[in-house]
């Protein structure tokens, strides 16, 4: 079945956008199979949903930012504490490794949110619009590509 994420409805015939299978995704998709419960169901986000799932995602990206640099400012303090008092070994720099993963583990598990896929999906024969922040290039007058742009940025001082 194609389902929505965001409301958990069959998106068959709606506008939906098929979401990326990532290592989250996979991950979740293989302890289902272990346990038995996977339904196989392929996951999309419909339209409706489009700006809340956009929201959520900018939220997680923010997120995964935060709790980066947390977890390695807390790898970075525990390793100079085991260094300075003189505990320093393998078993300190695996332990402050670990709870550096953990603190990362901690903002994937509570807020993680698929990305989805750049190319807009069709289900049941109709295509689903891009959210708007997928917009293509050509439709903000920006048709031409990124070197051609660059070369006509450096060309702008000499023709004067
Ligand atoms: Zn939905």
């Amino acid at each position: 079945m194609k389902i929505c994420i965001v409301c958990e409805k069959d998106v068959e015939g709606k506008s939906a956008v098929p979401i990326k299978e990532d290592a989250v995704i996979r991950t979740i998709r293989r302890v289902k199979q272990f346990f038995h419960i996977a339904q196989g169901n392929e996951l999309y986000v419909c339209e409706e949903d489009m700006p809340k799932h956009m929201e959520k995602r900018r939220g997680f990206e923010r997120s995964l930012i935060f709790f980066g640099v947390l977890a390695a400012l807390v790898i970075v303090l525990l390793l100079g504490t085991l260094l300075l008092s003189g505990h320093f070994d393998i078993g300190a720099a695996v332990f402050a490794l670990a709870v550096g993963v953990l603190i990362l583990l901690f903002a994937v598990v509570f807020n993680y949110a698929p990305a989805i896929e750049e190319k807009p999906g069709i289900v049941g024969g109709k295509k689903a619009p891009l959210p708007e922040a997928l917009e293509p290039l050509e439709e903000k007058g920006e048709a031409a590509p990124a070197g051609a742009r660059k070369a006509e940025r450096k060309a702008k001082p000499a023709r004067k």
